[in-house]
């Protein structure tokens, strides 16, 4: 389905500048800590102020957000300020409290992203309105997922639409938070050109080093903009305190950003360039990782006495992996051969291990 959408017009914002930034704390705490954060950030120029009211918690008895009763502190920093103000819609009822409130821009979270209901529940509630909506990734990598979100926002009429990468969750939490798997929007970018890119690299790091090199990285991406969690106190937020920058830091990272423009003719060929990129990059990370558990193999196959190579178990994967192949659209002897060399250099890793005393 082709999505209807237009530019987001935000007033006061050069879309072609980039990134466009959204920055503000994870969640609105007191009305001092808005106004303090806002303040900051506007004094370095930040024109889109973000704040979490209704706060999505993993476990019961956390900071459940303010809710309504932080709706006019965002209220005071579009007068006071001229900031543009945004804040997480997940149902109905914060649609219509925030549409009354007269919120610029409303942002649905990765969370809610991933339930059907709750997406339709949130675009029924916006039919016949016009406002700007950010819809983040799912938490699990479903691009489907995440499209099908888009077409039932885009369905009730909503047509200032961007979306939101902040990575997604996985089991065992390594470097980041949440995985970028960057091949996922520019996936979306190949199927949807016109719809604008944000990253979220708070979200997607999980901590505060990590928030310049995501930043970077989605630029490099040609990402439209960036979505960053500040804080006037950081590491006292109530929420997400190790993700979040202070004001200053953030104008540091934004000011140290490298900005290349790509060449409009060659963008389709670029961005495949850059997901062959991402993907071979995957390739040997997990090819890296096969052989730290051949080497284990290694270990327990000297402990018991054992011969490196195992032939049975060896044909078998050979001739598992050329099916398996096969079902992926891909010959038989080609997936046989990556198999063979991937055994070979597995083997050589396990003698490698036998060898030392
Ligand atoms: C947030 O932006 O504070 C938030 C809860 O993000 P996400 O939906 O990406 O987890
Ligand atoms: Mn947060």
């Amino acid at each position: 389905m082709e999505l209807d959408l237009k530019p987001l017009a935000l007033p006061g914002i050069d879309e072609e500048q980039r990134p466009i930034v959204i920055a503000g704390p994870c969640s609105a705490e007191t009305e001092e800590q808005v106004m303090d954060t806002a303040r900051q950030l506007a004094s370095y120029g930040v024109r889109i102020f973000r704040a979490g009211i209704w706060k999505p918690r993993t476990k019961p008895g956390g900071f459940e957000g303010v809710g309504e009763p932080g709706l006019p502190w965002l209220q005071r920093v579009q007068k006071e300020l001229g900031m543009l103000v945004t804040t997480e819609v997940a149902t109905a009822h914060h649609v219509e409290a925030a549409l009354a409130a007269d919120i610029d821009i409303l942002w649905i979270g990765a969370r809610t992203m991933a339930n059907p209901f709750a997406v339709q529940e949130i675009a029924d509630a916006l039919r016949g309105v016009d406002k700007p909506v950010l819809c983040k990734n799912p938490v699990n990598p479903d691009l489907e997922l995440w499209i099908g979100g888009l077409e039932r926002i885009n369905q009730a009429g909503i047509k200032r639409m961007a979306v939101i990468h902040r990575g997604f969750s996985t089991y065992e939490k390594r470097l980041y938070r949440n995985l970028p798997m960057w091949h996922v929007p520019i996936e979306l970018h190949r199927r949807i050109p016109n719809m604008p890119i944000f990253c979220d690299p708070s979200h997607m790091g999980g901590r505060r080093e990590l928030v310049a090199p995501l930043s970077q990285q989605a630029m490099d991406l040609g990402f439209a903009g960036l979505m960053i969690e500040a804080h006037c106190n950081p590491d006292c937020a109530w929420s997400d305190a190790k993700q979040q920058v202070t004001p200053d830091v953030l104008d540091f990272i934004l000011d140290k950003l490298v900005i290349r423009n790509s060449a409009q003719t060659t963008e389709t060929l670029e961005t495949l360039r850059k997901q062959i990129d991402i993907v071979d990059n995957q390739l040997l990370e997990q090819l890296a990782h096969r052989m730290r558990i051949s080497r284990e193999i290694g270990s327990y196959k000297k402990k018991h006495n054992m011969t490196v190579v195992q032939t049975r178990r060896y044909g078998e994967i050979l001739s598992k992996r050329g099916a398996q192949g096969v079902l992926r659209g891909m010959s038989n002897d080609f997936v046989k051969s990556i198999f063979e060399a991937i055994h070979e250099e597995s083997v050589r890793q396990q003698v490698e291990i036998m060898n030392k005393d």
